[in-house]
């Protein structure tokens, strides 16, 4: 069941409404979003008519709707309108499509310059860079770690681009101070404990789906990241593994728009590693976009043929600003902020 709240009720009624609850045996949820504030009741509501309790606490609640979904937080009946994330005066969600890009993994100062400024001319809003390098082989590059941080916080003051990168596990959180957005790996989407841990920082969070988790799945690892008291939730699509070996990973659509329908946070999706062929990431960005995605994650490199983490797949810095280019047309037609 989750309860709207009216706009601007002290956080004391809120607490009390909440604490009645409680007292009742369930417990609660608070989301507090930019434009409205809802609390979702979890346990077995299945005897509550929300229009009695409408009725009964007029003073502080607008509307009242049965959850049947094990998703409760996340649910789209939580805000129909969809929810707009805030990073660093970036918008994304319901209109705003921004584009995230860098290197699979930062290498040095001098690429991950050289890849942020180009792309931030191209028209990113975001620069992504791996730190922290989920590898299949434990003899493959690890990523620059700590030092990889720091120069996407350089990067970041040479540029204004807010910054993403992936955290492995919760002992890192500190590094983490600068980033814009945290991302939670495909490897990792069902860490829970590391889950409750992002849940409770104030930034957004980016959640990539597991290469062989349903979209329920990554639906409750995003509730957990809720529950734990943070909303700012942006799901990722990025390509699961089927029966398909002439692509990495095969890229779910279907779960893009799907998941527009169920939750009400952004979803995005990242063709770079849904392909692992860069000639396949323009037309499925195209196709990202067309199917009503918030954005879009795609890997460039300033040298893709030296690249020390999935060269295959990144975009060299002219091919992602002519990708830009037509994107943008798109997003004119389409009426989104790009
Ligand atoms: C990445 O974005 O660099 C990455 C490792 O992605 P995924 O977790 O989707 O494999
Ligand atoms: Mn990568």
């Amino acid at each position: 069941m989750v309860f709207i709240l009216k706009p601007k009720i002290s956080q004391d009624k809120i607490d009390d409404f909440i604490r009645g609850w409680e007292e009742k045996g369930f417990s609660a949820v608070l989301s507090i979003g930019t434009e409205r504030t809802a609390v979702c009741l979890i346990g077995n509501t299945t005897q509550i008519d929300p229009d009695d309790i409408v009725r009964a606490r007029s003073d502080i609640v607008v509307s009242g709707k049965q959850i049947t979904e094990r998703y409760k937080a996340v649910n789209r009946a939580v805000n129909e309108n969809g929810t707009v994330i805030d990073v660093g005066g970036v918008k994304i969600g319901e209109g705003y499509f921004p584009v995230i890009s860098g290197p699979c993994s930062v290498e040095s100062e001098e690429q991950v310059l050289a890849v942020a400024r180009s792309i931030k001319t191209s028209g990113a809003k975001l620069l992504r860079g791996g730190a922290f390098k989920p590898r299949t082989s434990p003899y493959d590059f690890q990523g620059m770690q700590a030092e990889g941080l720091e120069l996407l916080s350089l990067a970041k003051r040479e540029t204004g681009l807010p910054i993403v990168s992936e955290i492995m596990n919760q002992s890192q959180i500190e590094l983490f101070e600068d980033v814009d957005i945290v991302q939670i790996g495909a490897r990792n989407m069902q860490n829970f404990d590391l889950l409750k841990a992002v849940g409770n920082l104030k930034k957004p969070v980016l959640l990539k789906r597991g290469l062989a988790n349903t979209i329920e799945e990554l639906l409750m690892s995003a509730e957990y990241i809720a529950a734990s008291g943070n909303p700012n939730v942006i799901l990722c699509e990025r390509g699961i593994r089927t029966f398909e070996s002439m692509t990495r990973n095969t890229l779910d659509l279907s779960a893009v728009i799907l998941l527009k329908q169920k939750s009400h946070l952004p979803v995005i999706a990242d063709p770079s590693h849904a392909a692992g062929i860069r000639s396949l990431v323009e037309p499925l960005a195209k196709a990202i976009m067309a199917v009503g995605a918030d954005g879009i994650m795609i890997e460039t490199h300033n040298d893709p043929a030296n690249a020390l983490c999935d060269g295959a797949q990144s975009l060299d810095l002219e091919q992602f600003d002519a990708l830009m280019r037509e994107l943008k047309k798109r997003a004119e037609l389409e009426g989104k902020v790009i």
